[in-house]
């Protein structure tokens, strides 16, 4: 339409008003690369406009070596994002009204994700990113559009996306380093281990708004001599560390230990991290859950009944429905969801549990009898979980000695270094019985795959066909609900939750029309995903798009309030 020339056009433009910026939609072939304007914004102060760029690897010249494994190119990028981030924010200025001037893409913090804001391969880099096209009041400012356009995102795609343009050696380092904490991760089941914390890593953070790695006086992390493992891992060789067993491992220290932090870099060992973050080889068996009570959220249809039971006013637990858990229904109706979803791993630190879910000790078992406790805690059934499903659990446990009995593995943190204390805890426990009775049965209990009613999973509102907006990282607005997922912690990226949204929509548009449970949702979608990439979620192309695993898309589905569940499949 404009002759492919962009300059021009926008200089055309310039006066005119806001929304004849929707002329400049479409593709421009520029010197070393393709601009692709997908979408114009109609306002200068509504979401900015989305736009590509696509450069041939003939100018690009990434060598394959970089991206030829899945691992690889993940790592590769999620560098080339960060590149683009760097120059962008070095030379994006305000130019006018609104988002005038912006030029931005996704910010990723210390993971590794695989985006949607970069993909590479043997012919093409593709980078989408959002610009503020800008204005002055309601009038086009073309001159600066032709600037940013014309002048800053070449100087963008030069310093941030030639590979001769960037740190060759950061690169690599990035690529081998994602390689082999995946490849670490993938051998914990052959080694049975459930997570793997290298000696010389640095755990600690900045601040707890801040998760760089402390800087000073951080005390690096060193395995006791007997649960030390070694790895050969592809790219750096020999590594030695921690290996942490499956079955059930308590974590113990006095407060202030470092027994949280430990547990924390375990939770994030799930993802991957970027070179120099200090946990970037800390692995963990990509199927843990991070598990905490989380009253007041609601629970729709959960068999609760492996920990709850005759509750008052004979409230059913096999279908436990709520809009307001308590700290222990909802403790224990995040285990089961996990379960549901196929969780191998449980993670679970007292700061953030339900006490009555956790303990239960001899003097109050004196007190109130069985029948008049709902509850059978958790310390009752740790053990059934791991015989009878293989799920194993990490607990931090720094204030009772009950859970000496049912661990196979106690690791005392002091002063921030990690002890082996399994014997000691083994003979304290044999010398000072806790004479508790085992309140658990033999067995776990059954775990219920759940069908959802379809009509609870709507996403329209009385405005719109599709009302879904994804705000921070704890909140999703789904229809007319409000969806809260403050309480997950291993959602950990702003476009993670994006994307989950968007799945939740692709779910009511591909997988309601028969009776299906939660687990084959979570294998469809999740499957989709892995064979057709993200970009199956949106009907629109988009930059803001992160890999998410299937327990925080289930998590989201479960937090949605008006979800409703079929009581029997039929
Ligand atoms: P706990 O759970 O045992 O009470 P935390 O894990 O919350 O303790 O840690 C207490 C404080 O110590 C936190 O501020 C944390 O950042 C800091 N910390 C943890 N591990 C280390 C370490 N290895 N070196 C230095 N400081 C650490
Ligand atoms: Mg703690």
């Amino acid at each position: 339409m404009f002759n492919n020339n962009i300059r021009s056009a926008l200089l055309r433009l310039d006066g005119a008003s806001y929304k004849a910026y929707k002329e400049i939609k479409g593709s421009y072939q520029v010197p070393n690369f393709t601009l692709i304007i997908d979408y114009v914004q109609g306002d200068p102060f509504a979401s900015p406009s989305k736009f590509r760029v696509r450069i041939p690897q003939k100018i690009a010249q990434f060598p394959l070596q970089l991206y030829k494994s899945p691992s690889r190119e993940i790592a590769l990028r999620d560098y080339l994002t960060r590149q683009f981030h760097l120059v962008a924010n070095q030379i994006s200025l305000r130019r006018g009204t609104g988002k005038s001037g912006l030029i931005a893409i996704s910010t990723p913090q210390q993971e590794v994700l695989a985006r949607t804001s970069a993909f590479i391969d043997k012919n093409f880099l593709e980078v989408r990113f959002v610009v503020g096209l800008p204005a002055k009041g309601r009038r086009i400012l073309g001159r600066q559009a032709a600037a940013m356009l014309c002048e800053d995102i070449p100087t963008i795609v030069e310093k941030a996306l030639l590979y001769n343009s960037l740190d060759a050696q950061a690169i690599q380092e990035q690529v081998e380093t994602v390689e082999d904490a995946d490849w670490i991760r993938q051998e914990l089941p052959n080694r049975n281990l459930t997570s793997f914390i290298p000696n010389g890593a640095v755990l600690p953070r900045r601040s707890g708004v801040d998760n760089r790695p402390l800087a000073e006086n951080a005390i690096a992390f060193q395995s006791p001599p007997s649960l030390e493992v070694e790895f050969d891992c592809p790219n750096r060789g020999h590594i030695r560390g921690m290996g942490i067993p499956e079955g059930i491992t308590l974590i113990v220290g006095g407060g202030y230990h470092g027994k949280s932090t430990l547990l924390q870099a375990i939770e994030l060992g799930v993802y991957n991290q970027i070179p120099g973050d200090g946990r970037e080889l800390v692995v963990t068996n990509p199927n843990a859950v991070k598990i905490r009570a989380e009253d007041g959220r609601s629970i729709a249809g959960v068999n609760i009944s492996p920990f709850i039971n005759h509750l008052p006013g004979g409230k059913s637990t096999t279908n436990f429905s709520t809009p307001n858990a308590s700290g222990s229904t909802s403790q224990a109706a995040n285990i089961i969801e996990a379960l549901e979803a196929n969780a191998q791993l449980l993670l679970i630190d007292e700061d953030t549990s339900a006490t009555n879910f956790t303990i239960r000790d001899r003097r109050m078992q004196l007190l109130i009898a069985k029948e008049q406790e709902p509850i059978t805690p958790f310390i009752d059934k740790v053990r059934q979980l791991y015989n009878d499903y293989g799920v194993s659990t990490i607990l931090v446990m720094g204030g009772s000695g009950d859970y000496f009995e049912v661990a196979e593995t106690v690791i005392a943190m002091n002063n921030y270094q990690p002890y082996e204390v399994t014997a000691r805890a083994k003979a304290i426990a044999k010398n000072y019985p806790s004479n508790r009775h085992t309140e658990g049965g033999t067995t776990f209990g059954e775990i219920t795959p759940r069908v959802p009613v379809k009509s609870s999973i709507d996403p329209s509102s009385h405005k719109k066909a599709v009302n879904l907006k994804a705000r921070d990282l704890n909140n999703i607005t789904f229809g007319t609900a409000n969806i809260d997922v403050a309480a997950v912690e291993q959602i950990i990226d702003p476009d993670q939750l994006r994307a989950i949204a968007h799945a939740l929509v692709y779910t009511t548009n591909h997988y309601l029309d028969r009776p299906i449970t939660i687990p084959e949702i979570l294998d469809l979608v999740m499957e989709d995903i892995a064979k057709q990439g993200l970009d199956i979620l949106t009907d629109f192309t988009s930059g803001d798009l992160a890999l998410f695993r299937r327990f925080e898309f289930a998590a989201a589905l479960n937090r949605l309030r008006t979800l409703g569940i079929i009581s029997e499949k039929s």
